[in-house]
């Protein structure tokens, strides 16, 4: 057995080699990072793109590790939601994302706040719950919260996941289905649950001004919404020609680079100020 010393100073390089084989040195530094809440959220303006005006802001998690740095979101989501801690994640997202938004909530019209939520989440009993409570606590109007249900898998129990989302419309809070088109989001989706939003995936916009079949799959995405009365939106709009081109074509609610960068939560304000004055 080691003392202690040496074991701190072997700590990197052991913390390596376990990450190389599983995941198990980032875990725990992701569990205590869940416990001291050592996670920030930047914000990224949805507007309408014909006038600018914001709808809402997406939280996207923000996380510095103590000797590694940033971390990408994406693979922090993703060993997060290979391991117990999904749970606590989520409801430490919440409680934060909503402390913030209650905050903010008075300058921001009817805009509202959308936090991505693992779809296995509405696998876990009391999730609708935690939700509701945590948006009463904060005294956020449940109307203007907006779930995205990210996905990685399957969702395992489509009648339990239905009533979920039944449960949440119930008390006002709505839910978006995030990267449509992408991995197992299809149109069984739109079927099966009541859907408030659909976000296109990043990658049919990316190259949408070269590419003839991005453009008529989003052209017949702007029609199936329209008749079926969801709203679309548009992420990773990253130009004026891609922002020109969609809101040509009906897509009228976009995300992006082009228009805006996620920022941090403390630039929200400043952001407001001078968005709304031009
Ligand atoms: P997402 O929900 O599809 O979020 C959009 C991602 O695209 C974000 O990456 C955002 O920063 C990025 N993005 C926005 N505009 C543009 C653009 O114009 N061009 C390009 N290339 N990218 C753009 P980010 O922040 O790295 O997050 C990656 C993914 O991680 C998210 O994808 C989401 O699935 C997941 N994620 C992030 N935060 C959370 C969270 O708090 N909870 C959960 N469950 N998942 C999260
Ligand atoms: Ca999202
Ligand atoms: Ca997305
Ligand atoms: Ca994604």
């Amino acid at each position: 057995k080691r003392g202690t010393g040496k074991a701190v100073i072997a700590r990197g390089e052991e913390n390596a080699a376990a990450r190389s084989f599983d995941h198990g040195g980032l875990l725990s530094d992701i569990e205590r990072a869940i416990a001291d809440r050592d996670f920030r959220w930047h914000w990224q303006p949805k507007v309408d793109m014909r006038d600018g005006k914001v709808l809402g802001f997406e939280a996207l998690v923000r996380w510095t590790h103590p000797s590694d740095g940033p971390i990408p979101a994406d693979v922090l989501i993703e060993t997060i939601e290979q391991s117990h801690l999904l749970e606590a994640f989520t409801y430490l997202s919440l409680d934060v994302v909503l402390e913030q938004f209650a905050a903010l909530q008075h300058l921001l019209g009817e805009a509202s706040i959308c936090i991505n939520v693992s779809a296995r989440m509405l696998e876990r009993p009391g999730f609708v719950s935690h939700v509701v409570e945590s948006t009463a606590r904060h005294q956020v109007d449940p109307s203007r919260v907006m779930l995205e249900l990210t996905e990685t898998a399957l969702i395992a129990n489509p009648a339990q996941a239905r009533r979920v989302i039944e449960q949440l419309h119930d008390h006002r809070i709505s839910l978006a289905i995030d990267d449509f088109g992408a991995g197992f989001t299809s149109f069984g989706y739109l079927r099966e649950f009541a859907v408030s939003e659909i976000k296109i995936d990043r990658s049919f916009i990316a190259r949408f001004t070269e590419s003839r079949f991005d453009q008529s799959l989003v052209h017949s995405l702007v029609v199936l919404c329209e008749s079926l009365g969801i709203p679309l939106v548009a992420e990773g709009v990253e130009n004026p020609e891609t922002q020109a081109m969609l809101v040509a074509m009906g897509c009228i609610c976009g995300q992006g680079y082009g228009i805006c960068r996620p920022m941090p939560y403390a630039d929200v304000r400043g952001w407001l100020d001078t968005w709304n004055a031009e």
